[in-house]
């Protein structure tokens, strides 16, 4: 919902000064609110800005009773006693956490469709009942678009601000409801497509129309490293390499794919010479030799701990992989399958390394996992220098959580909490470049009811094709 500014006086915005780490609203940045508008969040509790410049100087960059002003699409200041420029709505930060919003950097979004589908079988099992049927089934634009859709409403509404979507790109038409369907959320998403032609030239004819107009799109080319699909792999890699794009894989996800090699494949193919610009997602049965390849190429890692224990997959060396230095993110994966919970994530990143090591000082530790499912995610992405933190000039993707609540009050170390205690409903604000995708507690834009009859309407669609 965009807010009239009718009325700002240029000049006192103009002379507006910004104390802690703010200062005077440049011509530009009074511009911006005039034409986009602006939020001041006043004496928020605690923000965590994910910035090692700012506050306590940790980590986190925590401050406590602070403000955090947006300014059209960016962060203009973060500090104590900020003053509103004139035409900024302002919002009561007491009782508040202000931080940076979650970067989901693996999902299939379009798999809000079938959740539920064969709870009782393994990775494997479920591609087979759920997934592979659709390849020949007649999936169409508006049920993709409706479950991306779906999707897309859960994850801003438990505080995820970038979603990559892994998508599977049955048909064209399936293409262009998801991309349609993310173009409308207004989240800043990543598309990874798996592409048909061996040419790369449905991947290009995509990014032409949904990709290079969006400031809050971005592309990544999607393929799976198994023998099988070597040719896929190859022709991927090189339409990856021609575009300046990620090549997005799933790596070693279950024990069954160790023996496929898929860090040959990937090397055989020419992928190696993508470096940073691999990017592997789950990476759970990773050998030491494994984790040192990515290394020396820096990969990026993206970890799903929800997926992996639904699917019987494993656990992901997340401490030794962060040991050695990889650049880690969060992911929900499956179209947020089982829960769009973003808090639970966390949660399950953090749970499953203590019950498996017996140590609750493993990696990672609740500040690590904050720092995973946003700015690490970023860094994954090598988005950090436009997300991830609450830093000056950076993107206003942020999120406001409601500490008075019953599964969250009362405060005591309010850091540990937003781990181990929050949920969806507690997340109040929602911003993707300075505009509210959730306020005051609810999804803005989206006719809720609607939505779960069309979601009903396009799961009967691809009902018969699979085996629930
Ligand atoms: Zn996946």
């Amino acid at each position: 919902m965009k807010h009239a500014h009718v009325g700002v006086c240029l000049g006192l915005v103009i002379g507006v000064v910004a104390a802690g780490y703010g200062r005077a609203l440049d011509t530009g940045e009074a511009a911006a609110i005039v034409a986009r508008g602006g939020y001041l969040i006043q004496n928020a509790s605690l923000v965590l800005t994910m910035d090692p410049n700012l506050g306590d100087r940790s980590i986190l960059g925590q401050l406590e009773n602070a403000d955090v002003l947006i300014v059209g699409d960016q962060i203009a200041a973060v500090g104590v006693n900020l003053s509103a420029p004139s035409g900024v709505n302002v919002i009561d930060g007491r009782g508040m956490i202000v931080m940076p919003g979650f970067v989901d950097t693996h999902d299939h979004l379009w798999q809000s469709l079938i959740r539920g589908c064969a709870a009782d079988d393994d990775l494997n099992g479920w591609l087979n009942r759920c997934v592979l049927p659709l390849n020949t089934s007649p999936f169409s634009e508006t049920d993709a678009y409706v479950g991306v859709r779906l999707s897309t409403t859960g994850l801003i509404d438990t505080g995820v601000t970038t979603a990559v979507d892994f998508s599977h790109a049955f048909n064209p038409g399936f293409v262009r409801g998801n991309l349609r369907a993310l173009t409308d959320s207004k989240m800043r998403f990543v598309f990874a497509m798996f592409g048909a032609q061996s040419d790369g030239s449905d991947i290009i004819a995509a990014k032409r129309e949904f990709i290079d107009g969006n400031p809050l799109a971005t592309l990544q080319v999607a393929t799976h490293p198994t023998p099988s699909l070597a040719t896929h792999v190859k022709d991927m890699t090189a339409v990856a390499r021609s575009l300046g794009v990620k090549l997005h894989v799933h790596l070693l996800e279950n024990i069954s794919q160790v023996d496929e090699d898929p860090l040959g494949v990937l090397q055989t193919a020419g992928a190696f010479a993508l470096g940073r610009d691999l990017y592997t997602a789950h990476s759970i049965h990773l050998s030491d030799r494994n984790i040192k390849t990515l290394k020396i190429l820096n990969a990026a890692v993206s970890h799903q701990p929800l997926s992996n224990m639904r699917l019987a997959s494993g656990i992901m060396r997340y401490p030794d992989i962060q040991e050695a230095g990889l650049r880690i993110g969060l992911g929900l994966d499956g179209g947020t399958n089982d829960t769009t919970d973003a808090f639970n994530n966390m949660r399950a990143a953090v749970g499953l390394q203590r019950a498996t090591l017996r140590d609750a000082n493993q990696s990672p530790t609740v500040a690590e996992v904050l720092r995973a499912a946003t700015l690490g995610g970023a860094e994954a992405l090598d988005m950090q220098h436009k997300i991830g933190s609450l830093t000056r000039g950076k993107q206003a993707d942020l999120i406001v959580i409601e500490q008075r609540a019953l599964n969250f009050a009362p405060l005591l170390r309010p850091v540990n909490q937003i781990v181990f205690n929050g949920q969806p409903q507690n997340v109040k604000w929602v911003f993707v470049a300075g505009r509210a995708l959730k306020e005051k507690g609810r999804v803005t834009g989206v006719d809720q009811g609607a939505l779960l009859k069309a979601a009903q309407i396009a799961t009967s669609h691809i009902m018969p094709f699979i085996q629930p």
